[in-house]
């Protein structure tokens, strides 16, 4: 009895959150899942952003690989609206991995601290929604706690993003004196319940006219005063919320509350319900030609952008996310890989939702299901039934660290080599394999990449590895004419390595050596990403 594909895909909301470390993502997450019936309780998520606190505690929980494979995507039923909230990871030395997420996404909620505003990782995440053209909902968390002035926050997101902030709440004061916030669309205040005696969440007062008198059992009369003076002088100075400019990356609709509290959790839900927007047309190539596809086509077509091993380390299977891009997805059905031209029956697909996995017996644009595989999936991989579409690839970004991997029994070299490769594909490290020399090189954006992978060698492949300082400092893919490539191999052979799919890369011992040979071969091109697929 299900609707069509561009019926089920207009329901769909497919979005990520994106925010500097603390400033509430986690607690977000699973007030958003509570508000949308998903979980009945607190506890569930916030396991997660509590252990990640130390390091140690964090490993063993990537080790136990099942909370972070179900916590990849979640997804849940509300208000007549499939939601798909896609996890990145919060740490910074995984920025990789969360701008790949970002690709799935089609809008991102951006949490800010309401005492810091705009933080560095805040702005690196959302150069990246920009560059994608993802539309941003903004959060203005932690209103329970001391905050910075509103209207100053405002401003910040207009002169570090050159966004349009336009708010659609209004908060009464903050910390202490936090009372609630007045709805600017409908001029209905939402009281803040103070904290009740045995710490209860729920319970804040239904929302009530701003005009009438009612609102003085919330509001003194100078804090009335207050609001009623800033709610005007912010709705003359911010241009009113458009949904058109709002799609279009120019505008992004403000919200206020405290995740901690689960106060304006639910005007969130409904801003996303109602602005943010569904699946819409993917730039592909069909056989070569270049196309859109919509997501009531009937092809079923989707791309694969992020691939993770399973969650038993017995089985070396592997979860490959695959975001749907058209079609009616059916369980059992037969989908072939673009690049590859490999076919799979997609006989255990998984829906991820907030604390269960289930099979999915369908699905539509905009879901993300997990496919289970033994590597035949890679990052970037595009899939579809004819196995002629092509998404565009995902990108691999130039490492910023590069070290010499050695395993400690020499004879297991080979095995070695094998578990690099799949770490590789599954997107953890970088892979490049040196023209001289049997030694890999493994690149990656942060340190913690490496202890993670140390980790996961020695759990998952039995490997004890060293990894050393590696005399290379940059690397870059290069591209030319064959003849250029060629000359420029030949003179630099000692720099030269290959990376995972065979393309040529460029080691360079520091930056000015990067810089002095850039400048010396001008028809060769030096990439910082490349993308993969
Ligand atoms: P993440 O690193 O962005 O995932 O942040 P978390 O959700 O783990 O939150 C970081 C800290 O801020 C935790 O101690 C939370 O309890 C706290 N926190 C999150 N949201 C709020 C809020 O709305 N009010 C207050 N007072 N604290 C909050």
């Amino acid at each position: 009895m299900s609707n069509s594909p561009a019926a089920e895909a207009a329901r769909r909301r497919t979005f990520a959150i994106i925010s500097h470390p603390d400033a509430g993502k986690t607690t977000l997450t699973e007030n958003l899942l509570l508000a949308g019936g998903a979980i009945r309780a607190a506890g569930a998520v916030r396991a997660r952003g509590e252990n990640r606190r130390t390091r140690s505690d964090w490993m063993k929980i990537e080790r136990e690989r099942g909370i972070s494979v179900s916590a990849s995507v979640m997804t849940f039923d509300h208000d007549g609206l499939m939601f798909n909230l896609l996890d990145t990871p919060g740490h910074e030395d995984f920025s990789e991995d969360t701008y790949r997420t970002l690709t799935a996404a089609d809008a991102a909620v951006m949490v800010l601290d309401a005492a810091k505003g705009i933080e560095p990782q805040t702005l690196k995440l959302f150069e990246v929604c920009r560059l994608r053209d993802i539309p941003i909902v903004t959060f203005i968390n932690k209103m329970d706690r001391e905050a910075q002035d509103p209207i100053e926050l405002l401003d910040e997101i207009a002169s570090k993003l050159a966004l349009d902030p336009a708010p659609l709440y209004w908060p009464a004061g903050s910390g202490g004196r936090f009372k609630g916030m007045l709805d600017l669309r409908n001029q209905q205040f939402l009281p803040f319940a103070k904290k009740t005696a045995d710490n209860k969440d729920e319970g804040h007062p239904a929302a009530i006219g701003f005009a009438g008198n009612a609102v003085s059992s919330y509001l003194n009369p100078d804090e009335r005063a207050e609001l009623e003076e800033t709610a005007m002088l912010v709705g003359e100075a911010s241009k009113p919320f458009d949904p058109q400019a709002f799609l279009e990356g120019h505008m992004t609709p403000v919200f206020f509350g405290s995740a901690l509290r689960h106060f304006g959790i639910d005007q969130l839900l409904a801003g996303l319900g109602a602005y943010a927007p569904p699946p819409k047309a993917v730039a592909a190539a069909k056989g070569g030609a270049a196309t859109h596809i919509v997501p009531g086509d009937p092809e079923v077509t989707g791309f694969v952008f992020k691939v993770q091993a399973n969650m038993d380390p017995n089985h070396r299977d592997r979860i490959a996310f695959l975001r749907l891009c058209s079609g009616k997805f059916a369980r059992g059905m037969k989908l072939k890989v673009q690049n590859t031209g490999r076919q799979l029956s997609v006989n255990a697909p998984i829906m991820f939702f907030a604390s269960d996995r289930e099979l999915a017996e369908e699905a539509f644009a905009g879901d993300v299901i997990g496919i289970p595989n033994h590597g035949v999936l890679r990052v970037g991989d595009s899939l579809s039934e004819t196995g002629t579409i092509r998404f565009a690839g995902l990108p691999n970004f130039a490492p910023e660290i590069l070290q010499r991997v050695r395993v400690k029994d020499p004879l297991k070299a080979k095995h070695l080599k094998k578990a690099l490769e799949g770490l590789a594909e599954e997107g953890v490290t970088q892979l490049f394999r040196p023209q001289f020399g049997a030694d890999f090189i493994v690149g990656a954006v942060g340190q913690l990449q490496f202890e993670v992978m140390a980790d996961r060698l020695a759990n998952e492949y039995q490997l004890d590895v060293q990894f050393e300082a590696s005399p290379f400092a940059e690397a870059r893919w290069v591209t030319g004419t064959k003849a250029e490539i060629e000359d420029f191999t030949a003179k630099h052979k000692t720099a030269m390595a290959t990376d995972i799919d065979e393309q040529p890369v460029f080691l360079a011992k520091s930056a000015w050596e990067l810089g002095y040979v850039v400048e010396r071969y001008p028809t060769v091109a030096f990439h910082r990403t490349r993308e993969r697929g």
